[in-house]
Order: structure tokens, then C-alpha cells, then sequence
């Protein structure tokens, strides 16, 4: 049995799990403000770097807008201060983590420890005590709505089931941390679920799900789609029942896709290595934020709140359930849109929208010599919907040029490579862009960061945004 694993705390909070998503929005608003005072008080008391940034005068009753934004750089280069548990260093930890053989191992008894692979920022360690885990627990059992929630984890009568979770599986990232976990806590969750290397080359990956056969398949939106494009292919002839994604942006385009190739009912999640259990899918379809659990702030890029319904720049996370290792206001990165109305599911949650920060928003000329900011949704959007083209990793040269890189060759890639520059051109021209040329190299697999998430859309630095000579080779 898993040390951070508490059945009496896994029951109280799953209780008031149940109590908060049937309540009311000033239910949870309530529910957040305890929860805020009992996170400062455990930082005041236990953090010597908030009580530092904090100052003398802090009290644990002081607002959310009171406190100060942090980073995630500025907190890990003084993790031992930050921690409220003396006993946890960073330079041992970081010898843990380079233990590949010790994943999911509890520290020092009673942490859930896991790394974040730092490709869009300073990479991060994060450590759960039991009561954070319980939370998370709660949240993924009773909010994640699987057409049959609950059976997965905690039904042993469904022996059927085969899991698949295509990942990364070399390193302490969150995803493959909590699932070892619930494999040492769940014999029956060892027993039917396997995982598989993201990295692994295609056809190896494609000819081991087709051994393994899965009922449900959980990875990326970026490895979903790559998958459903093989087995419309005619090579993976899996067919989940369900498949189940999240760490990454999943367009409408992308979504419908991944239906279309893998069959089976989809679900969306959402969650970051600073909150495991962020986001999750009702049944109507839309995505709820765990706002009784975590609080998000929607901010500009001078940390200004932005308001219901408008995308953000940024957003601060705060942790309500981890006092081991405070979070509060810390600067995520991700673009989310938080909406005021009630979902018509009659659940009080907020309604949110997200996308990533794998890639990166690309500032482009625009035709009466300005710059214009291409969000990566839009762009990808206009790859997926108009070109067809889910697989692909598209740099900025400069202001007006673009590489795009396709993993096929031959005809069939020539012809993608066509498509996309046709919609690529088409779009930046509405867009009241200049001319934009677009380079195309096949035969290029996306590139993935340590923990497996794609970079497709990455910007080049500020200063290499210069004119440039143009030349389109087809
Ligand atoms: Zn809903």
C-alpha cells in the first residue's frame, strides 16, 4: 500500500466534493476563502520565504488581490525556503528525480513527488502530502466525467477494462507519478492498465496498442490525433470505448478527428504539474473549473484581471489543497477564458476554456508595417480545419516567415505541405498580414518536450523578427 494514500481523509473530502458541485456559487466562493486562510496560515507559519515576501503586517484573513504574483522561477530558487517542511531539500530531491527506477516512490514516507519538464519555463519540482493527494483523488473519482464515473478506480468488478497511457514514462512528470501511485494503491488498476513510451517510434507504438487492445485510451490531444490518423489508415485497429485526454490545447477540429479515428467517447481534462485535477468535462461537454479546490485568476500581460468571457494573456494559480508547498498566485502561463454563466448541467462550477503553453503566440508584419499577434489556436485551427494536417510543427523564421515541418514524405506530404501553405497564405492575407512565405521540410517528426507534450507553433526570439529575403521551396 501507497503511504500517501488516506482513506478517511479521501472520504471527508469526497464528501464535501459531492456537497460543493450540487451547491451554490457563493458555496464555493465560501469555501474558497477558508480555504485561502488556512493556505496563509500554513505559509506564515511554516514558509520563511512568504513570511519574507509577505512582510510583517501579514495575516492570514488578507484578501486574494493583497497578495503578491510569483513565478515559479522565483519560488524554486529558494525552494528550501519555500517548503514548509524543513526535511525537504532541494538538492536531494533532484537526486530522487534523476532516479528513474524510483518513480512514484513516496519521500521520506508520506510525499507524492513529481518533476515538470521546463520546457516553456524553469523546470519545477512539486511535492503532495496526503491531503493533496486525497483531493486530487476526490476531484479525478467524482468530477472526471467518464460516461461511467467512479467504476474505473474504484470498481474491481470491471476487470474488463484495458488502460492504455501513452506518455512519458521516463521521468517523474505528474501523469506517470500518479499513475504508478494508484497502481500500488489499486492492485486491480496494476493489473489492467499498461503504459506506453510517447517517444517510441510510430509503428512500434501502433503494433503494441494493437497487442494490448485497450478499452480506454489516455494521452495528449497531439498523441490522440496521431493515433486516430493511423487507425483511419488502416494500421491501429484498437477501438477504446472511451479515450481520455488532457495536458495539451483540444480544438473542436482536433477533437472531432480523434472521434472520427478512434471511435469512442472522448473526455477533455484539464491540469497543470502545480494542480493535478484543474479542469474536467461535464456531461453536456463543457469544461469546469475545480474552483472549490483551486482558484484561477485570468490576467493581462501586466497581470491586470481580464474579464469573464475574454481569453487571457496569463493566469495565477493558487493551491488551495497543498500546504507542504505553497502556490499562491503563481503565474501559469496558460491562456483561459473563465465564463460567469451557470453551465447547463446545474453545476455551480465555472465554465472555462483553455489553451496551452506548449506553443508559442507569433508576432507577424502586417501589411501597413505594424505587427499583429497570431494566437496558437487559431493558427493550429487553420492547419487542422483548413489543410486537414493535425501532425506538424510549424517555427517562425521572422516576421514574415514561417518553416513548416511534416513528419510524411513523398506525394502524400508534398500534397499536405501544399494544402497548408495554400490556407497558411490565404489566412495571413484576411488576417491584414504582409505577404508571408512559407517553407516546408517533410519527413520531420514534431518535436516533444521531456515529459512528451508536442511544441508545434514556436516563435522566434523578439530580435530576429527582421525583414526577410522570402523564399518559398516547394
Ligand atoms: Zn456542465
Amino acid at each position: 500500500m501507497n503511504p500517501v494514500f488516506d482513506l478517511l481523509r479521501l472520504s471527508t473530502v469526497s464528501l464535501d466534493v459531492l456537497v460543493a458541485q450540487r451547491g451554490s456559487r457563493a458555496g464555493l466562493a465560501q469555501r474558497q476563502r477558508s480555504r485561502l486562510a488556512l493556505l496563509l496560515d500554513a505559509a506564515l507559519r511554516g514558509s520563511p520565504l512568504y513570511r519574507e515576501w509577505l512582510g510583517p503586517g501579514a495575516h492570514a484573513g488578507m484578501a486574494l488581490e493583497q497578495l503578491p504574483v510569483v513565478t515559479r522561477g522565483a519560488l524554486m530558487a529558494r525552494f528550501d525556503d519555500w517548503v514548509t517542511d524543513p526535511r525537504l531539500r532541494l538538492d536531494e530531491l533532484r537526486a530522487f528525480m534523476a532516479e528513474r527506477e524510483r518513480i512514484a516512490d513516496p519521500w521520506l514516507g508520506r510525499y507524492m513527488v513529481w518533476e515538470s519538464s521546463g520546457t516553456s519555463g524553469q523546470p519545477g519540482i512539486f511535492v503532495q502530502d496526503g491531503h493533496a493527494m486525497a483531493v486530487y483523488d476526490a476531484l479525478e473519482a467524482l468530477r472526471r466525467s467518464a460516461p461511467r464515473p467512479l467504476v474505473h478506480w474504484m470498481d474491481p468488478l470491471h476487470l474488463a477494462d484495458r488502460h492504455a497511457f501513452v506518455g512519458a514514462i521516463g521521468g517523474h512528470f505528474a501523469s506517470i507519478v500518479s499513475l504508478q501511485r494508484l497502481r500500488s494503491i489499486n492492485p486491480w488498476i496494476a493489473a489492467t492498465t499498461r503504459s506506453f513510451a510517447i517517444e517510441a517510434p510510430v509503428a512500434e507504438l501502433v503494433q503494441a496498442l494493437n497487442a494490448y487492445d485497450p478499452t480506454v485510451l489516455i494521452t495528449y490531444p497531439t498523441a490522440a490525433a496521431l493515433l486516430a490518423q493511423e487507425a483511419l489508415e488502416g494500421r491501429l485497429r484498437i477501438r477504446p470505448r472511451e479515450v481520455w485526454t488532457g495536458g495539451e490545447t483540444l480544438s473542436p477540429v482536433v477533437r472531432a478527428h480523434i472521434e472520427h479515428g478512434l471511435g469512442g467517447v472522448l473526455r477533455n481534462s484539464y491540469g497543470a504539474s502545480e494542480f493535478l485535477a484543474m479542469g474536467w468535462e461535464c456531461a453536456h461537454g463543457h469544461m469546469h473549473l475545480n474552483a472549490d479546490w483551486v482558484i484561477l485568476e485570468p490576467v493581462d500581460e501586466h497581470h491586470r484581471p481580464v474579464p469573464a468571457g475574454a481569453p487571457s494573456c496569463s493566469v495565477l494559480l493558487t493551491n488551495l489543497a497543498n500546504h507542504v508547498q505553497p502556490l499562491i498566485r503563481c503565474e501559469l502561463g496558460d491562456q483561459v477564458t473563465l465564463h460567469s454563466e451557470l453551465c447547463t448541467c446545474g453545476s455551480p462550477l465555472p465554465l472555462m476554456e483553455v489553451c496551452g503553453r506548449q506553443d508559442d503566440a507569433l508576432r507577424m508584419a502586417t501589411q501597413d508595417g505594424g505587427t499583429a499577434t497570431l494566437l496558437p489556436l487559431a493558427l493550429s485551427t487553420v492547419l487542422e480545419d483548413g489543410a486537414g494536417v493535425f501532425d506538424f510543427h510549424l517555427r517562425q523564421l521572422d516576421a514574415r516567415t514561417l518553416l513548416l515541418r511534416l513528419p510524411q514524405q513523398g506525394a502524400a506530404g508534398r500534397a499536405a505541405a501544399a494544402r497548408c501553405r495554400a490556407v497558411l497564405q490565404r489566412w495571413a492575407a484576411s488576417q491584414g498580414l504582409a505577404p508571408l512565405t512559407v517553407r516546408t521540410e517533410l519527413g520531420h517528426a514534431v518535436p516533444r518536450g521531456r515529459s512528451g507534450k508536442a511544441r508545434r507553433i514556436v516563435a522566434c526570439s523578439p530580435d530576429e523578427v527582421a525583414p526577410s529575403q522570402g523564399m518559398d521551396d516547394t
